[in-house]
């Protein structure tokens, strides 16, 4: 499957081990050295600066989807190929999506969480099904994959959910899932509950 562009969701926090700033720094590389534009939410700040400037440091294009109000927050990234400023995050998540072919998840928080369950419940409900990529640097996304099993073995979310989303260990492993033919087309009218 051929894929043109990716969005990234990862933390906004600067006060992180330098080993994920380092991987930020690398997967910025890695998808700009595979011609992938990068789009990701417009801030200078924590990994998605990281990232950013790693992408643009290699020629890569970069496009941002910042709200308006986070602008001092989050420090919009001046440099970027497409600086979107929105009205809100709503639109910021759902151009985010229109604007991508794939996600990848980084470690992140509170935001990041928000955006990881955002992009698999609208693909529960058949809104998009593009692949979706957690990258389980360091058993950082453990706690949330057991999360995700308790629901599931619970009865509180199909089976089948376990196939909307791929874990990557490595790096190495990030570009063949990302490009993975995509078998998780949820129905929306199917009625699984
Ligand atoms: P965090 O993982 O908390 O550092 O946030 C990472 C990114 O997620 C930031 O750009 C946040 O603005 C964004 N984000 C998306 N949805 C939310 C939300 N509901 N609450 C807070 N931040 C969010």
């Amino acid at each position: 499957m051929s894929i043109k562009s990716v969005c990234v969701y990862c933390g906004s926090s600067n006060h992180v081990d330098e080993a994920y700033k380092s991987t930020a720094h690398a997967i910025g590389v890695l998808l700009a050295q595979q011609n992938l534009t990068l789009v990701y939410g417009g801030g200078h700040v924590g990994l998605m600066g990281t990232l950013a400037d790693a992408a643009l440091s290699v020629g890569g294009n970069v496009i941002g989807i910042i709200p308006e109000y986070l602008h001092n927050r989050e420090s919009q990234h001046n440099g970027l190929t497409e600086l979107h400023v929105v009205e809100c995050m709503h639109e910021r998540k759902k151009m985010m999506e229109d604007r991508s072919d794939a996600f990848l998840v980084l470690p992140g928080g509170f935001g990041t969480l928000d955006e990881v369950f955002e992009i698999l419940t609208w693909k529960q409900l058949g809104l998009h099904n593009k692949n979706i990529i957690i990258f389980n640097q360091n058993k950082f996304w453990d706690p949330m994959i057991a999360l995700i099993e308790h629901v599931i073995n619970s009865g509180f979310a199909p089976k089948d959910n376990r196939k909307m989303y791929h874990v990557a260990t490595s790096i190495g492993e990030i570009m063949p899932l990302l490009t993975t033919p995509e078998d998780r087309f949820v129905d929306p009218t199917d009625k699984w509950a």
